[in-house]
């Protein structure tokens, strides 16, 4: 061996001996399954997900009325609940009866006074990350559910341990940061709230009565705080931004995007919120994840798990560049690397 080889060999070992528990983390993967009204399609009413980190802390996102109660078989063991804002679609003012499968529109519903978040929080021993005054109305709920009252969750050094031993209630407020760990994983998974441009009114139907008279007196609703997105930090480098329901706003570009740097977003289509033309501005120029993954999107926009042509999903789909853009199929996992890049069920 010369002398520069050796050099050079040397150095090699001295980068992969540094590389070797970031670029470790790096290769594993971010689970994301959809779980909407009907297996192998995404519908109208989708919005419910579960994110599993690569150290196995699972998340639900937006529990929404698509899941069939707190033992959906989909479902399983849920570390932390993020409910972006209070609508019925979000916080899970209604119950699935039964997953279909095939044609989106034949889901049936039947009325839920617990909410969905609150009903799998309960029986899942959750964390809550929500805002404030979202924290207190779920608290109530599940207090309910359980007859003992909801705690903040134990924190230590900064950060929750998972799983928990009882649901708890970790709120927080625009730009505030939570963070989770399984016992003896490297990194925490960090979830900060982010602005939503949109409305946090509860559904009436999820009041009990007196609230509820005395609101309809004068025809007015109850805005629990502001609406929030999500940007989640995962343990292997991902840096997922979860829109929640929101208008095109500076701040996708200016804290999503340059700040968080977020390499993979869920973006929310719904027709109050944006057009197609300002969804594909979002993607392409504001946020510029690696990949983007289309929910909520109020219309059937698939069909036989393939992309309806004429579809509001098509035209956006059609309109991002430089980036994939990945249907939310119910039921199929897609799995994220810490570059933002899908490594599997990307087909
Ligand atoms: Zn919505």
């Amino acid at each position: 061996m010369t002398m520069p080889t050796r050099i050079r060999a040397a150095r090699s070992v001295a980068v992969l001996a540094l590389c070797a528990a970031s670029c470790m983390a790096w290769g594993q993967t971010v689970k994301i399954t959809p779980l909407g009204s009907n297996t192998g399609e995404l519908c109208g009413r989708d919005r419910a997900m579960v994110i599993e980190d690569p150290s196995g802390l699972r998340l639900l996102y937006d529990p929404g009325q698509t899941l069939t109660g707190a033992n959906d078989a989909r479902v399983g063991k849920i570390d932390v609940i993020l409910v972006s804002h209070a609508h019925g679609d979000h916080i899970g003012d209604r119950t699935l009866k039964a997953v279909g499968t095939g044609a989106c529109d034949n889901a049936e519903t039947v009325a839920n006074f617990a909410t969905m978040a609150g009903e799998i929080a309960a029986a899942r021993n959750s964390a809550l990350v929500v805002m404030q005054q979202m924290g207190l109305f779920l608290g109530r709920k599940i207090e309910t559910l359980r007859g003992k009252p909801t705690g903040a969750c134990p924190e230590k050094a900064g950060e929750v341990t998972t799983p928990l031993a009882a649901p708890c209630l970790a709120t927080t407020h625009t730009g505030g940061t939570r963070k989770f760990r399984m016992p003896n994983a490297a990194n925490a998974v960090e979830i900060t709230m982010v602005t939503a441009a949109h409305d946090n009114t509860i559904p009436r139907e999820l009041l009990h009565e007196g609230t509820r008279k005395l609101l309809d007196a004068d025809n007015m609703s109850l805005t629990l705080g502001p609406p929030s997105g999500y940007v989640v930090r995962f343990s292997n480098g991902l840096v997922a931004y979860l829109s929640g329901d929101t208008g095109m706003h500076a701040e996708m570009k200016s804290v999503v995007g340059d700040y968080y740097k977020a390499n993979l977003m869920v973006l929310n289509l719904g027709a109050t919120a944006v057009t197609m033309q300002e969804a594909a501005h979002i993607a392409n120029d504001l946020v510029r994840p690696a990949s983007v993954i289309a929910t909520h999107v109020n219309e059937t926009a698939t069909v036989n798990g393939k992309l309806r042509p004429g579809s509001r999903t098509a035209e956006f789909t059609a309109l991002v560049t430089a980036r994939p853009v990945y249907p939310a199929i119910s039921g199929k996992t897609l799995e994220f690397n810490g570059a933002g890049a899908c490594v599997a069920g990307c087909d």
